[in-house]
């Protein structure tokens, strides 16, 4: 029995063809050389680079509650993220409603849910109109799909109702 394990399908480096690349598709002396390039090209902002490099490490506390702030901010991106995810599981997002003005416009609604809910001071999600997973609907994971909804009615709302119910 065979027991050694071969590579199978090594991409090549894209810049020289070199047979060890790592995820970006360089091997390690273009990606070094690229570096390189990047500084010379880039000197001040890899000099603001590692200026505010060298403030994190000496203001810890600060950087943690700048991390968090930024978290918070974009905290819309992240539930964008998370609902592709879910969605994904489910095997419940088309091919057809993922181009990339779709997923501007889907990202977009998570955007307003998240103004919204600032602006009337109460909670908005986007939901899928035709739930992802119920015992008698598929619905799909696509702008055509997705509805702001207060969280409160979410959650009553629940996977038991959908548009156009029988
Ligand atoms: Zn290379």
């Amino acid at each position: 029995m065979n027991t050694t394990k071969t590579k199978t399908m090594v991409k090549p480096c894209v810049k020289c063809g070199a047979q060890d690349r790592n995820k970006r598709g360089q091997c390690k002396p273009c990606r070094k050389a690229m570096a390189a390039a990047w500084y010379l090209a880039n000197k001040e902002r890899a000099k603001s680079k590692a200026t505010s490099a060298a403030w994190r490490k000496n203001n810890p506390e600060k950087a943690k509650a700048k991390d968090a702030a930024y978290r918070k901010a974009n905290l819309y991106r992240r539930n964008t993220h998370e609902a592709k995810r879910r969605a994904a599981k489910l095997n419940a997002v088309p091919t057809w409603g993922n181009n990339w003005l779709d997923k501007i416009k889907i990202q977009e609604l998570f955007l307003i849910a998240k103004i919204r809910s600032k602006v009337e001071g109460i909670q908005y999600q986007v939901d899928h109109a035709v739930p992802l997973q119920s015992d008698l609907v598929c619905g799909l994971h696509c702008f055509n799909n997705l509805q702001i909804l207060p969280a409160s009615e979410n959650i009553s709302k629940g996977n038991r109702t959908w548009p156009d119910m029988p």
